[in-house]
């Protein structure tokens, strides 16, 4: 069976090359093009590398990257992964969708549009049906998003508390890795040694994509999760790997072994369709009291293709009628790259490509 030609946007950026390293001896997609702004035509990967933990082959890291070009791509490739900055993103991913091209993206444009599903194939992969309803979808464009990182990671254990248990309050705080911020992202001299109590519209995100996540679709549109969403966001000095302090107020009362077991044993559509990078267990429970760490966790995940797309949850606790938690995801793979490659193959799964 031939692969699906997929087009990189933004390859020389933090979420590209998460794409690229996602895409690298996929078993459904291969890449068809390595696009980003003028500045980078030419260049090859190996000069423009920022991921630093991942081997790439060397066919790859001699790959040339082009300037964007949206007739090519539409030519060119049945997919589109974007890692593009939001403001480019927006037009450019109308375009695409418009020539006959499905786009999974990173980028906040389209999360909130009537018809664009923010998708994680463990949480909501029905409301992928959302891009059937859109204008393009007779000329196989649509467009897919996926929640911001800070979302992402904490929206699989969530969901699997609310299925179970009936969510009423959710207080998020967020200690966000500098990757989060792109590249370069944070001026060294803000970032080293410090913390940033405040990241552009973040807050504002996760209350409102929270609730459209868990909410629901139907032709009639999206119907909101009722429960309440507040969140605190920080910048802090790590690379990788964002860690949120959960404190929830639930309808049902469980006890903490329940609690741990409905996580730990949650399972998806993602697990059933046999998706190839699903992590087996999309929420891991540990048990130390000093876990889970960026440094050890953030590559959570099995089998090899799912490194770094599991949720580490630790530290539950209980207390005056609240669930207290932390929650460990990897920004540019679960909350970035690896949620968006995830969605495509849950729509090659469901016929869409
Ligand atoms: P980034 O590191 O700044 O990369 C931006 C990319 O866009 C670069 O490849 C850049 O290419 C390209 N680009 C900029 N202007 C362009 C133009 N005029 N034409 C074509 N390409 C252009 O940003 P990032 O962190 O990867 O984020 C990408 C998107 O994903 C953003 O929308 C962001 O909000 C979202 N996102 C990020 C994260 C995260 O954890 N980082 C997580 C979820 C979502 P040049 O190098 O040639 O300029």
């Amino acid at each position: 069976m031939s692969k699906i030609k997929v087009a990189v946007l933004g390859a020389t950026g933090m979420i590209g090359q998460r794409f690229v390293q996602m895409l690298e001896g996929h078993p459904w997609f291969e890449i068809e093009g390595l696009y980003a702004s003028e500045k980078s035509e030419g260049k090859r990967l190996r000069e423009v590398l920022k991921v630093r933990d991942f081997e790439f082959s060397d066919g790859t890291l001699d790959a040339q990257v082009r300037a964007m070009d949206v007739k090519h791509i539409s030519d060119s490739a049945r997919i589109a992964f974007s890692g593009l900055p939001s403001d480019l993103a927006g037009p450019t991913e109308t375009s695409l969708a418009g020539g006959g091209v499905a786009v999974f993206t990173n980028a906040g444009s389209h999360r909130m549009d009537p018809c664009v599903p923010i998708v994680i194939p463990e949480v909501n992969p029905s409301q992928m049906e959302a891009a059937r309803d859109q204008p393009t979808y007779g000329d196989g464009g649509y467009i897919v998003t996926n929640a911001n990182c800070s979302s992402t990671g904490i929206a699989v254990p969530l969901h699997a508390l609310h299925k179970s248990y009936g969510l009423e309050q959710v207080f998020v705080s967020t200690y966000q890795a500098l990757s989060g911020a792109g590249y370069p992202g944070v001026p060294s001299l803000d970032a080293v040694g410090n913390v940033i109590p405040f990241i552009d519209h973040e807050e504002e995100k996760m209350e409102v994509e929270l609730a459209k996540i868990l909410g629901s679709y139907s032709k009639a549109g999206f119907e909101y999760a009722d429960f309440k969403v507040m969140a605190n966001c920080a910048r802090v000095p790590v690379v990788d790997g964002h860690l949120e302090s959960l404190t929830i107020e639930m309808r049902d009362s469980p006890s903490l072994d329940e609690l741990a077991k409905t996580l730990s044993g949650f399972r998806g559509e993602a697990h059933s369709l046999s998706l190839p990078s699903a992590p087996a267990q999309p929420v891991i429970v540990r048990t130390e009291d000093n876990r889970p760490q960026p440094a050890f966790d953030v590559m959570a995940g099995s089998p090899a293709r799912a490194r770094g797309m599991a949720s580490t949850v630790g530290r539950l606790r209980e207390g005056n009628g609240y669930y207290k938690m932390f929650v460990l995801s990897h920004n540019t793979l679960r909350g970035g790259a690896g949620g968006s490659v995830l969605n495509a193959e849950l729509a090659k799964a469901k016929g869409m490509l």
